[in-house]
């Protein structure tokens, strides 16, 4: 069985501006690194639906879906934030994004597909039920999530982010929610400053100090994500991949190496092998410096895949 991989040409029509760093080459580079790599042909690969509105009141309120629609400029932007903004094909990406997260869980679940990489963007992992921010408008991990638990015989999902920045937004959604566990590792004090040790976080965090390595952060994640994983024994894996951890990324001070991100792969993996029957959907979030995400994400897909 193969590893689905999940895209649409719409999520490179959202854009925030030239130079901005979450640009549409961020996907176009995985694709071509895994063509050039001759594994684009070994996966199974599909176009992105349209999420829908029920899949994506599960995680999202009414009013922000509102919120959205009225900010969607008719040309030029509209600013979010100091960082994110909309252009006029902004919901027609997002709504793909999250919609491949739907198709991936759809796939997973139902045993279509091994396991599942969803190659979009915007990302998502800051979005809140009410608030766009952090280059994110909709949080594609939470709607798979969400999706999994309300149309699958799934009890307990677990989501590991290994994105260098806290997951605030799936933090949040999901506090609340004993079906969910979110284990994160993120750099200390860096965007969006919520740390994951404020109020109630319930999530299982590591938080690591700028200069931050590899080696430190295996050891910090196999002491912190592995006994609660343990404990908790989740029936299918998300994950929030992000590739912005890397020493060649700008956007960071962690100075993970292309053979981390391979280990928190083989992680991921092994996590999904041993307690949910190897059903695992991996959501694309940051990356910015192209040269590593393009490596390390065609890495990631190359060992979901097995080969
Ligand atoms: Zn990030």
């Amino acid at each position: 069985m193969a590893t689905a991989l999940i895209s649409h040409p719409a999520c490179r029509w959202h854009e925030m501006g030239a130079l901005h760093p979450e640009c549409p080459e961020r996907t176009d580079v995985i694709t071509d690194k895994l063509l050039s790599l001759r594994l684009l042909d070994m996966l199974a690969q599909y176009d992105a639906p349209d999420v829908t509105r029920e899949q994506l009141l599960r995680v999202h309120s009414a009013s922000y879906l509102q919120w959205l629609q009225d900010r969607l400029p008719h040309s030029g932007y509209s600013d979010i934030d100091l960082d994110t903004r909309m252009n006029p094909k902004t919901l027609l990406a997002a709504h793909r994004a999250a919609g491949a997260a739907v198709l991936a869980t759809d796939l997973v679940a139902t045993g279509r597909a091994e396991n599942a990489f969803c190659n979009i963007r915007p990302p998502g992992h800051h979005a809140t039920s009410d608030t766009a921010m952090g280059f994110c408008f909709f949080n594609n991990v939470a709607v798979g999530a969400a999706h999994a638990l309300a149309e699958h015989p799934f009890e307990r999902v677990a989501i590991l982010d290994f994105d260098v920045h806290h997951g605030n937004g799936t933090d949040v959604i999901f506090e609340n929610d004993p079906r969910v566990m979110v284990c994160s590792l993120f750099q200390r004090d860096l965007y969006p400053f919520s740390s994951g040790q404020s109020h109630a976080s319930k999530g299982i965090n590591v938080a690591l100090p700028a200069g931050c390595g590899g080696q430190e952060m295996r050891g910090a994640v196999e002491e912190t994500w592995l006994p609660a994983l343990e404990g908790f024994r989740p029936e299918m894996i998300f994950v929030s991949a992000g590739f912005d951890a890397h020493v060649c990324d700008e956007i960071s001070d962690l100075v993970f190496s292309d053979s981390d991100f391979r280990w928190l792969s083989e992680l991921t993996l092994s996590i999904a092998a041993t307690y949910a029957g190897g059903h695992l959907v991996s959501t694309l979030e940051g990356g910015y410096d192209l040269d590593s995400l393009a490596r390390c994400a065609a890495a990631h897909v190359r060992i979901l895949a097995g080969l």
